[in-house]
């Protein structure tokens, strides 16, 4: 790979994309090359896709969710930027808390990072519940039954085998690829 940050500023973050409006797939991969675009920022690799049903408003279409594992040179904040700049130019409009997007892009970890501001929370507050999260980031993240990843694992645990998720694709992105998964 190509790293295009220099190696003593490099930081490992991992998103969380969902989409449930129009082309989901198409939203997912566009938002994946935008972001791999950026001067900061290295896609590592991207999770299978997962259709999901909706939690929290759930008269809605079914969402696609993935995730991937970055490797970057910004902030996290100005990662969080960059984010919200992505779904704003893929349409992403917030009328309803959890209702449709074309995207949803979530920070989910930054390094070990621990953070509490009015913008941004880490690790992301609900991702610990949410099998639609923790399903894909099993498939980028070595998550430890041991050591600092032993959260993650026990919350994988209490949502595998859970209805309302089931594998969608593969692989999207990059196009053309086969599974990415480490
Ligand atoms: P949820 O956060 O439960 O997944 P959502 O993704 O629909 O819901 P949004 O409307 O996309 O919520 O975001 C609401 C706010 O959450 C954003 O304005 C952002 O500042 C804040 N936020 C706090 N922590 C994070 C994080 N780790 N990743 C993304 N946004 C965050
Ligand atoms: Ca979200
Ligand atoms: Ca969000």
């Amino acid at each position: 790979m190509t790293m295009k940050v220099a190696d003593t500023t490099l930081h490992r973050a991992f998103i969380g994309l969902g989409s449930n409006m129009g082309d989901r797939g198409a939203y997912l991969a566009q938002a994946l090359r935008q972001l791999g675009e950026h001067p900061g920022i290295c896609v590592e690799s991207c999770s299978r896709v997962y259709e999901t049903d909706p939690v929290g408003f759930v008269e809605q279409g079914a969402f696609l969710n993935m995730v991937a594992r970055l490797a970057t040179g910004l902030s996290p904040l100005a990662l969080l930027d960059v984010l919200q700049e992505t779904e704003a130019r893929l349409g992403r409009k917030r009328e309803i808390r959890w209702g449709p997007r074309t995207i949803d892009l979530d920070l989910l970890l930054y390094d070990k990072l621990q953070l509490e501001t009015e913008r941004l929370l880490l690790p992301h507050p609900r991702m610990g519940e949410r099998a639609f999260v923790l399903v894909p980031l099993a498939d980028v993240a070595d998550i430890s039954p041991e050591g600092p990843e032993a959260w993650l694992a026990h919350a994988l645990e209490e949502v595998e085998g859970k209805e309302g998720i089931s594998l969608w694709k593969n692989s999207i992105w990059p196009p053309g690829s086969g599974p990415s998964a480490n």
